[in-house]
């Protein structure tokens, strides 16, 4: 099953992602972990990600789609996978149409995460996360068992610095101009369904789960 996350950043693409990707027992591919990991690390990647991130800005579409064709050849991609932050422009959206074509495969569902801009801010202030192991946590929605410690590997938990509110305003307004658009485009292609992310987290999952039976 090969899946796509759409949605405003803080809508929950990650969250429920990570749930699919246990239940169906495929990988959670985030593009946005993927940056984040190589900033740790240090990576010249890392580095060019760095100064469009920080900003609110997308990383250019070369950049990004030749990572995740790297990432489609590990062994673990073969059957299918969920992918989280990626497409988020129609070149990369058209990039992976042509890879997947190559390999007479195709997206079987891109899941529509909606929630409205008011709620988007209140999430992504609220949102703390893990450096080390890329959990995700919410100060009042998904707390973590010991306030400020990540539950999975003990690391301190950090405001990420694009979820500063004046960063949350561009990447809103990026996420308007250049992800929204493919909305419409995978509704073209029969695979588009919508959820309602203003539920409860499980209440989404719920939902999720009903469509991808
Ligand atoms: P995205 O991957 O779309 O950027 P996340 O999954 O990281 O979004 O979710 C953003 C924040 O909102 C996180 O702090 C997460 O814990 C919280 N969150 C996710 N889903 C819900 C929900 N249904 N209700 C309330 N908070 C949620
Ligand atoms: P995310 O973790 O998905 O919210 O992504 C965090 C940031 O990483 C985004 O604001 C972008 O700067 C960058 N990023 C992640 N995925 C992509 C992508 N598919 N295309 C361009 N930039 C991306």
């Amino acid at each position: 099953m090969r899946i796509v996350m759409l949605g405003a950043p803080g809508a929950g693409k990650g969250t429920q992602a990570k749930k699919i990707a246990e239940k169906y027992k495929i990988p959670h591919i985030s593009t946005g972990d993927i940056f984040r990991a190589n900033i740790k690390n240090g990576t010249e990647l890392g580095k060019k990600a760095k100064s469009y991130m920080d900003q609110g800005m997308l990383v250019p579409d070369e950049l990004t789609v030749s990572l995740v064709m790297d990432r489609f050849k590990e062994p673990d991609a073969q059957d299918g996978y969920v992918l989280d932050g990626f497409p988020r422009t129609i070149p990369q959206a058209e990039s992976l149409d042509a890879a997947l074509k190559e390999s007479g495969s195709q997206i079987d569902f891109a899941l529509n995460v909606d929630v409205p801009d008011e709620n988007i801010i209140q999430r992504m202030s609220g949102r703390r996360a893990c450096v080390k192991c890329g959990a995700t946590y919410h100060l009042k929605y998904a707390a973590p068992k010991k306030d400020g410690i990540c539950d999975s590997c003990g690391e301190e938990l950090v405001l990420r610095d694009d979820d500063r509110p004046e960063t949350v305003e561009k990447r809103l307004n990026v996420y308007h101009e250049q992800t929204q658009p493919l909305i419409e485009y995978y509704a073209q292609k029969n695979v588009l369904k919508e959820v309602d992310g203003t539920q409860d987290l499980e209440d989404v999952f719920r939902d999720i789960t009903k469509i991808l039976q």
